[in-house]
């Protein structure tokens, strides 16, 4: 764990990468970054292939580089910023190659799924501050990435909400006086819905969810809380604890953004509204201190109604599944992942059914092979062994 003290520091301009800059969070941190003109610029913009927004941000932020992964716009993105001095790049070596960049300070992972790993390693290997959204790099390698942390001078600032609410109510605390850290979760669009009607829902019903405005994957992970799965495990690697030491705590309210136990029977929660603005806000602003911001603020109506109750294991398998995976270790989360990665997308193009991203996960996971102590190529290979077997999983589905 790598809890700090603020530090004020020299208060330079820190030159920020914004890796999945065109994503949900990507467009939430570059409005913090417009917010404190004087804090932070954007030295580099990665998208995957949303060319268009990537050329309009480009010409807003005028970043020293801009990244587009998929290689089929490349000419496209260069041509349209021919006129400026804006290096433009494209590939998956370019994006690991240009986070080590000296310039730059600190790099924010905000792409989806696995596709994050490869730039966060390189991003360890050359000491980078890192504000991590990618939260599937630490579920598909936490082991791998814990282990890089502790010989580099790189430091992991968690930009989920809920890690974010950990993180502050750990700081000033010591890690043996933590007795559990009960992580929040929204519960989701089906939290009251009967068990037996989730077979019947479509992708449009899943992507309405009751308090928070993310991309469509982590809107579907939410619904399966496969995600809260996820934040179990990036919890455990964030911060050094074990998962059964996790509980999970459905707050249908999102205001409670999560709550940690010490031994003396104190509990310390963290509140915010629900909007990731706020999160970003935070981990931006580490290790220097809070950004004042002029943000709406919490009022005793919002916080007039909060309600807790526990998961229902029962209706929500993949809460199981990840626990499971999780005390397996190895490459079981990374094949929890890809099986995932591969049935979300299914499920959006309205091929499987709701409950077949359960199936589809279970079995890819009962059909893998296990590597009990894997390295970086064992996770390249699971991943892509498991997105295969998953792949004829989801089309043999009717
Ligand atoms: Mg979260």
């Amino acid at each position: 764990m790598y809890l700090c003290k603020f530090e004020m520091s020299m208060r330079e301009i820190r030159n920020i990468a914004v890796l999945g800059s065109t994503g949900s969070i990507g467009r939430q941190t570059l409005d913090i970054i417009a917010e404190y003109p004087d804090r932070f610029a954007p030295w580099l913009l990665v998208a995957r292939s949303s060319a268009d927004l990537l050329i309009s941000q480009a010409r807003q932020f005028r970043p020293h580089m801009v990244i587009i992964a998929d290689a089929q716009y490349y000419e496209y993105v260069r041509d349209a910023l021919e006129d400026t001095d804006i290096e433009v790049a494209t590939g998956s070596a370019a994006i690991a190659q240009a986070v080590t960049a000296p310039e730059i300070d600190t790099v924010v992972t905000a792409m989806v799924g696995y596709s994050g790993l490869e730039s966060t390693i390189a991003a360890i290997g050359a000491g980078k501050r890192i504000a991590l959204a990618n939260k599937e790099t630490l579920v598909v390698a936490g082991e791998l990435i814990d282990r890089l942390l502790k010989d580099s001078t790189s430091v992991l600032y968690p930009v989920d909400s809920e890690h974010g609410a950990f993180y502050q109510c750990l700081m000033g605390e010591r890690m043996e006086d933590v007795e559990k850290l009960w992580l929040t979760a929204s519960g989701g669009p089906f939290r009251t819905m009967p068990k037996e009607q989730l077979a019947h829902v479509t992708a449009a019903d899943a992507l309405k969810h009751p308090n928070w405005s993310m991309g469509a994957k982590i809107t579907i992970d939410s619904a399966t809380m496969m995600n809260k799965g996820f934040e179990m495990i990036e919890a455990r690697w964030l911060f050094g604890v074990e998962p059964q030491d996790i509980e999970i705590v459905v707050h249908p309210q999102s205001i409670i953004h999560s709550m940690v136990a010490f031994k003396d029977g104190s509990v310390k929660a963290q509140l915010g509204l629900p909007d990731m603005h706020l999160p970003i806000r935070f981990a931006l602003g580490l290790p220097d201190g809070r950004l004042a911001s002029d943000c709406r603020k919490m009022t005793i109506e919002d916080m007039a109604n909060l309600t807790l109750e526990r998961p229902d294991f029962d209706k929500f398998p993949l809460l199981n599944t990840a626990y499971a995976a999780a005390s397996t270790g190895g490459t079981a989360p990374c094949v929890m992942n890809a099986a995932n990665e591969i049935a979300v997308a299914a499920f959006l193009q309205d091929k499987i059914k709701f409950t077949d991203i359960y199936r589809i996960i279970n079995e890819t996971m009962e059909h893998a092979p296990l590597v009990a102590h894997p390295g970086y190529e064992d996770y390249v290979q699971s991943n892509a062994a498991a997105r295969d077997y998953a792949s004829k999983l989801a089309a043999l589905t009717v």
